[in-house]
């Protein structure tokens, strides 16, 4: 049986959004919902969705920001923006943020779907790249991480640090950028739990996968 598509629907208007999210399960899409910026920006920088589907005017957090903050991290899933003031300039800046197709309201939800379909399709096609430093790789796609060809099994937390210093290599983050990645949720600063997490990491990678450059923060590669 084939997967289904999942799409994340972040838009504040309820009626918009379950009747939106009505038409796209009856689509065929398995639709989780997010109605202000904040809850949708995470649950899109931590969940596993194919697409979503974003509104601009959002509380909390605007959508642009939302979009922002996704790419910045490196999430690259298919965004497509649904806004009310569908002025030319705003279009423009929602492209220039990231977004890969933009729709003016008021949309059919045929409409929603066909695009959703059409954007999916097209980042089916395009190559995940397989992170590689040294001997590790991780593979993005399949959510993998292997140290010299050998799979090691890493928490979704360690998988979100490694690929944050990963994606940087040869720069220095520091504990603080990695925290704001780990627990933006509920606004945790806590260095000696990202010590606790570095710790594993170097158990599993190899002590020296990851230097620690004292006062600064940590580097690979
Ligand atoms: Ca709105």
């Amino acid at each position: 049986m084939e997967a289904a598509i999942r799409v994340l629907l972040v838009e504040d208007d309820t009626n918009l959004a379950t009747r939106l999210a009505e038409a796209l399960e009856a689509a065929g899409f398995v639709v989780d919902r997010a109605e202000d910026g904040d809850t949708g920006w995470y649950m899109g920088d931590t969940g596993t969705y194919d697409a979503a589907v974003l509104d601009l005017g959002l509380p909390r957090l605007p959508g642009l920001e939302v979009l922002a903050r996704w790419r910045r991290a490196g999430r690259s899933l298919p965004v497509l923006i649904l806004s009310a003031r569908g002025t030319w300039s705003e279009r423009v800046e929602g492209l220039n943020a990231g977004a890969d197709d933009y729709l003016g309201k008021p949309f059919h939800a045929a409409e929603v779907a066909a695009r959703l379909r059409s954007l999916i399709r097209r980042a089916a096609g395009t190559i995940q790249p397989v992170l590689r430093l040294g001997a590790i790789a991780f593979d993005q796609a399949a959510g993998r991480v292997s140290v010299d060809g050998q799979d090691v099994e890493l928490t979704a937390q360690e998988q979100k640090l490694l690929f944050h210093l990963m994606s940087r290599p040869g720069r220095i983050v520091s504990q603080g950028d990695l925290a704001e990645h780990l627990y933006a949720m509920d606004d945790v600063r806590d260095s000696n739990t990202i010590e606790v997490f570095i710790g594993r990491l170097r158990k599993k990678l190899g002590r020296d996968a990851i230097r620690t450059v004292r006062g600064l923060g940590y580097r690979m590669g």
